[in-house]
């Protein structure tokens, strides 16, 4: 059993969303009986934020489907405050609201995750659509209809999502991306390749190596020109073109920023006593690659909850965070996941798994000592949970390969065509 040392009286939790949730869950569960405050400015219980590009955008989900605490915040005896916090003072251990009020803490957990970016049209006023919140998932689905042409910027997962969305709604989607295919710059441009065929088979418009000059308003529309004069008019214009950390309020604090706030490995920011960061918001130190690293993904988030609870409750007996990293994306009714760190510049085996269902894998192999850094699965989940059991065994790729095609019934794996 871990040496429990007296726990913070009163901890503080900035931003209730998936991190921040799943830190007051464990807190809860590891028996901390002190007062959990969460300054949230959204109005409602804690949510899922994934779906909003898929089940809940296409109107299959409700939101109370997206519920994240069971009973709700209530049931684990935390007071929420409805308002953005707007300044730290690390020294003097409190924080400022957007309503000017002061709240102490004994212990910060900052889990602010981060906002959309958004275009700008030529007027220089921000245009169209962005999937950061609920309420952003409720706007944007009341536009998908009446045969209305979305166009999607940006050739990441929201985008491809919002197009798969489209599409299965019935409605012409084009997704404009300045790579040369889709998810290059995480997945790499085999994977992203194999990913943008897919979306051409289902009929979207991928308009890849172009660059935008101009978006002017049309209607309720807008009309894009494309480098070399191409247009494009979209009924409803969806911006999926990255995010930044929201961490404006804790400038002037003393807290180590770049781009998120910097962490140990276990969780804790620099620069003051008893404050940790966690989830999309964080840039903690990951011990596997031995850097620093920000992963916007929903696992990473609520795995570094279980360590930050821990390592309150638990300050002598600390802990670090080494889950190698995972995340899904839903398009065209099948999953793809991932496992590990898919460098863009790893050699990538595309596969496909024979059988009576064949199965698209793809391998990355890193360095000379043929070790497997990472895997994708297209509509296997049953194999992408082998390939989590083995990842932190640091396999090879040949000792990975044989692992899935034990799996799979001694299906031969071969590179796909
Ligand atoms: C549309 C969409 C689809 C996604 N799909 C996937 C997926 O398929 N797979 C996957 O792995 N990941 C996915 N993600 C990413 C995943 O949802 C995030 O990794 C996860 O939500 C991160 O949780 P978080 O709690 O760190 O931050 P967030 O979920 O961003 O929550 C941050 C919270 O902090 C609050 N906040 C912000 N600023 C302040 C402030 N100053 N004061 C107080 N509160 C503040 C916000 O209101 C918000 O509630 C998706 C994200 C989005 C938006």
């Amino acid at each position: 059993m871990p040496a429990t040392t007296v726990p913070p009286g009163r901890i503080l939790i900035v931003g209730g969303s998936i991190a921040g949730a799943r830190t007051a869950q464990a807190l809860r569960s590891e028996g901390f009986t002190g007062e959990l405050i969460v300054i949230e400015p959204e109005a409602g219980e804690a949510y899922d934020r994934p779906p909003l590009s898929k089940e809940y955008l296409t109107g299959a989900w409700s939101r109370a489907q997206l519920n994240l605490i069971p009973g709700g915040w209530a049931s684990l005896d935390a007071t929420v405050v409805r308002a953005h916090a707007a300044a730290l003072d690390g020294q003097g251990r409190q924080i400022r609201l957007s309503d000017g009020q002061l709240i102490g803490y004994d212990a910060l957990v900052i889990a602010t995750g981060l906002s959309p970016r958004r275009l700008v049209a030529d007027d220089g006023e921000p245009i169209g659509h962005v999937i950061g919140t609920a309420s952003d998932a409720d706007a944007l689905r009341h536009q998908l209809r009446d045969g209305a042409h979305v166009v999607a910027v940006g050739g990441g997962f929201i985008a491809a999502e919002a197009a798969s969305v489209a599409r299965g709604l019935g409605l012409p989607a084009t997704i404009i991306d300045r790579r040369a295919t889709l998810l290059e710059g995480s997945l790499g441009a085999v994977v992203g390749a194999h990913i943008a065929a897919n979306h051409r088979n289902h009929g979207v418009d991928l308009r890849t190596q172009a660059r935008i000059t101009s978006i002017a308003r049309d209607g309720s529309g807008a009309v894009i020109t494309l480098e070399g004069g191409g247009l494009v008019r979209a009924d409803v214009l969806v911006a999926g073109i990255g995010s930044e950390p929201n961490t404006a309020w804790l400038q002037g604090s003393g807290i180590r920023v770049d781009d998120g706030v910097v962490t140990d490995a276990r969780c804790r920011a620099f620069g003051a006593a008893g404050v940790y960061a966690l989830g999309d918001v964080a840039r903690f130190y990951d011990v596997h690659s031995a850097k620093p690293r920000r992963v916007g993904h929903w696992t990473n988030a609520a795995d570094q909850a279980t360590v930050v609870a821990h390592n309150l409750l638990h300050p002598q007996d600390p802990i670090g965070y080494r889950e190698a990293p995972y995340f899904w994306s839903d398009q065209f009714r099948e999953k793809i996941q991932v496992a590990g760190h898919p460098d863009p510049d790893a050699h990538v085996d595309l596969l496909t798994l024979e059988g009576p269902t064949p199965r698209r894998i793809a391998v990355y192999t890193h360095g000379d000592d043929d070790g497997c850094s990472a895997v994708v699965t297209f509509g296997w989940p049953r194999g992408m949970v082998a390939v989590r059991r083995l990842m932190p065994l640091e396999p090879t790729t040949a000792e990975m390969l044989s692992e899935l095609e034990e799996l799979a019934a001694g299906a031969r794996l071969v590179a796909a065509r």
